[in-house]
C-alpha cells in the first residue's frame, strides 16, 4: 500500500493509464529576426488563450462557474504585461520564445513557489502549468488525449494541472494517483467537482506502476493499492458500493430543512474564509454562514484593506447567501496568525497574548474601519458581527459601543445599514465558559469555538505531540464546558451555535442535540453528513447518550460509549 493526500473522498477501482511527462527539452539559441520571433510566440499565446477560454467555458458547463474561473486565470496570467512584456522584450533582446517563456515563468515560479503560503503556492503551480502548455505549442508537441482514455482508467501522473483535468471525462476515468499536489491544489478542487477519487502526494508513484496494472484509489483514507491481492479487492468493491450508497443517500436531504427524528427544526450553517466561498456555501446546501474567517482578507493582502474593500467582499458573501445569515467574525489574529506587514511583536506566549479582540481594542481606527465595513455591508443582507476570543464582559461592551458610535455616524451620514445588527460573542476560552452566564446578559448570541475552546480548557498547545492525546473535544471537561455554555444561553434565551470543528463531528452532535445547540456551523462539503446524523436521532435518545455520557469521568470511555450508539 502507498500513502498520500486524501484529496477527493471515495474509492475508485481500475486500470492504470500513466500520463508520462513529454519531452520538452529545447536548445536555447539567439534569434535575428526578432519580429518573426515575436509572431511565433503572439500566436502561440494566442492559440493558448483561445483553447483555454474554449476549455474552460466546456469546463462551467460540465463542471462548475468556479471550477472554470481557476482555468481563466490562467489566460489572464498570461496576458499580463507584467508577465508578456518581460517574454517580449527578451526576444527583442535576441534570445528565442522558448527561453524568453522558460526565463520569466521560471523566475516568477521561483518567487512564489518558495513562500509559505498555500495561495501563493498555488499560483506556482499555475504558473508551471501555463509555461507547459505554450511550450508545448512552440515546440509542436501535441497533448496526450486525456479525454479518450477508456472507462474504469486511474490517471497515475506527476502532476494532474488543471488544463489536464478538464480535458477528462468523468464517466471513464474512476481514479486519480499523482506525485505532487495538496488538498487545497486546484486539481484536488476540480477532481472533487468531478466526484474522482483522488490521491495526491505519492511519492515516485509515475515510476512504481505500469500501464494496465490495476489499482484501489481510496480518497478517502489516502491509500493506494497496485495489484491488490484478491482480498483486499473484494473488501474495497464493498467499500466502494458503501459509500457509492451513502453518497446517494444523503442527496435526498439537498434542499430540505434540518430536521431531528422528532420533527425539530435545526440549522446548519457554514464556516467560510473569503466571500467566494459562500458560493460553495450556497451550492453544499448551507442555511447561513456561521463564521466567515475575516482574517483572510487581511492575511491575503499586502495592506490593512480598507473600509471600501473590506465593504464589498462582506456585501458579496451577503448577496450571494441570499438573505440568509452571515456571521462575521471580527479580525482575529495573532497566536497562529500572522500578518506579516502588521509588524506584530514577537511574544513569548502568543496563544496567551495580544490578539484578536485585544488586539482589536487596543487599535479603535484599525477596528472601526471593519465594524464600519461590516455594518455598513448590513444593509445588503442578514449581517451579525461576532467578536473572537472573548474573556471579559467589557469586551463584548467595548465592542458593542464601537458599533453603536458607528450607528451613529451612519445615520447622520444617511448611509443605510440594518439597525438590528446583532452583536455575538465566540465562546473558545475557559473564561468565556465560566462566564457564560455574564456574556448571555450582554451578548446577543453565542457560537462555540471547539478548536480553541478544546485548547484553552485542557490547556494543550495543539502543536505539541507529547501532549496531543489531551486535545480533543470530547475530553469530559470540554463537554461540560460547552453544555455550560449552550445552558447559559438557553437561560438568556439567546441563540448558541458552533463553528468549531467538533459540530460536524457524527459522534459529537447527538450530545450538542442533547444540549440544546440551535446552529452547526460547518464546512460546507459537510452540510449534508451533518442533516443526515441529526434526522436520526430524537431528543429522547440523544437525552439517554448524554446523561450517560456525562457521568463518565475519561475520554476512553465517553469515545466508546459514543461510537457503540453512533448512527452513520
Ligand atoms: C475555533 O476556535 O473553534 C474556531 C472556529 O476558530 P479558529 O479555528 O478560526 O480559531
Ligand atoms: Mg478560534
Amino acid at each position: 500500500m502507498y500513502k498520500g493526500i486524501a484529496a477527493s473522498r471515495g474509492i475508485g477501482i481500475g486500470s492504470i493509464c500513466r500520463i508520462i511527462e513529454q519531452d520538452l527539452s529545447f536548445e536555447a539559441k539567439m534569434v535575428s529576426d526578432v519580429a518573426a520571433e515575436k509572431a511565433r510566440f503572439q500566436k502561440a499565446i494566442d492559440d493558448f488563450v483561445e483553447e483555454t477560454y474554449a476549455m474552460a467555458e466546456d469546463v462551467k458547463k460540465n463542471i462548475g462557474e468556479k471550477e472554470s474561473e481557476i482555468l481563466l486565470g490562467h489566460a489572464v496570467m498570461i496576458s499580463d504585461p507584467s508577465m508578456s512584456g518581460e517574454m517580449f522584450s527578451m526576444i527583442d533582446a535576441g534570445q528565442c520564445a522558448e527561453a524568453a517563456l522558460t526565463g520569466v515563468c521560471d523566475m516568477f515560479y521561483g518567487i512564489f513557489s518558495t513562500m509559505d503560503d498555500e495561495m501563493m503556492k498555488q499560483r506556482a503551480s499555475d504558473i508551471a502549468d501555463v509555461k507547459v502548455s505554450i511550450l508545448k505549442k512552440l515546440l509542436d508537441v501535441k497533448d496526450i488525449e486525456i479525454s479518450k482514455v477508456p472507462k474504469g482508467t486511474v490517471l497515475v501522473c506527476k502532476d494532474l494541472t488543471p488544463s489536464m483535468t478538464s480535458q477528462i471525462v468523468k464517466e471513464n476515468v474512476v481514479g486519480i494517483i499523482t506525485e505532487v499536489g495538496g488538498p487545497t491544489s486546484h486539481s484536488a478542487i476540480l477532481a472533487r467537482a468531478l466526484e474522482i477519487p483522488a490521491v495526491l502526494s505519492v511519492p515516485g508513484i509515475v515510476d512504481l506502476v505500469e500501464d494496465k496494472d490495476a489499482a484501489i484509489v481510496d480518497g478517502t483514507a489516502g491509500d493506494v493499492f497496485i495489484n491488490p491481492e484478491g482480498d483486499v479487492l473484494a473488501k474495497y468493491v464493498d467499500k466502494r458500493e458503501e459509500f457509492i450508497k451513502k453518497r446517494e443517500e444523503l442527496k435526498k436531504f439537498i434542499g430540505k430543512d434540518t430536521l431531528t427524528a422528532d420533527g425539530d427544526k435545526l440549522e446548519i450553517f457554514c464556516n467560510i474564509g473569503t466571500p467566494k466561498d459562500a458560493k460553495k456555501a450556497m451550492e453544499c446546501d448551507g442555511e447561513g454562514v456561521g463564521l466567515f474567517r475575516s482574517e483572510f482578507l487581511f492575511m491575503d493582502n499586502t495592506h490593512l484593506p480598507t473600509e471600501e474593500e473590506q465593504f464589498e467582499a462582506y456585501k458579496e458573501a451577503l448577496e450571494t447567501m441570499q438573505g440568509k445569515t452571515v456571521i462575521i467574525r471580527t479580525l482575529d489574529i495573532g497566536g497562529d496568525k500572522d500578518i506579516p506587514y502588521m509588524d506584530f511583536e514577537k511574544e513569548e506566549n502568543p496563544f496567551l497574548g495580544f490578539r484578536a479582540v485585544r488586539y482589536c481594542l487596543a487599535n479603535p481606527d484599525m477596528y472601526k474601519v471593519q465594524l464600519r465595513a461590516i455594518t455598513r455591508a448590513s444593509a445588503f443582507g442578514k449581517a451579525k458581527i461576532m467578536v473572537p476570543l472573548v474573556t471579559t464582559v467589557d469586551e463584548v461592551r467595548a465592542v458593542k459601543k464601537l458599533v453603536a458610535e458607528i450607528k451613529d455616524d451612519l445615520r447622520k451620514e444617511g448611509i443605510p445599514f440594518d439597525e438590528g445588527i446583532e452583536v455575538g460573542c465566540m465562546t473558545e476560552t475557559a473564561a468565556s465558559a465560566a462566564i457564560a452566564d455574564l456574556l448571555a446578559k450582554e451578548a446577543d448570541f453565542f457560537s462555540i469555538g471547539t478548536n480553541d475552546l478544546t485548547g484553552y480548557t485542557m490547556a494543550v498547545d495543539r502543536g505539541n505531540a507529547k501532549v496531543a492525546y489531551l486535545y480533543s473535544a470530547f475530553q469530559p471537561a470540554v463537554l461540560r464546558s460547552i453544555r455550560q455554555i449552550i445552558a447559559a444561553a438557553k437561560e438568556a434565551g439567546i441563540p448558541v451555535g458552533m463553528c468549531g470543528e467538533a459540530a460536524a463531528d457524527p459522534l459529537m452532535i447527538p450530545l450538542l442535540m442533547s444540549f440544546g445547540l440551535d446552529e452547526y456551523s460547518v464546512n460546507p462539503v459537510l452540510v449534508l453528513t451533518a442533516r443526515s446524523i441529526i434526522s436520526k436521532w430524537s431528543k429522547a435518545e440523544a437525552d439517554a447518550l448524554a446523561e450517560k455520557v456525562m457521568a463518565m469521568d475519561n475520554i476512553e470511555d465517553v469515545l466508546a460509549a459514543l461510537k457503540a450508539a453512533a448512527k452513520e
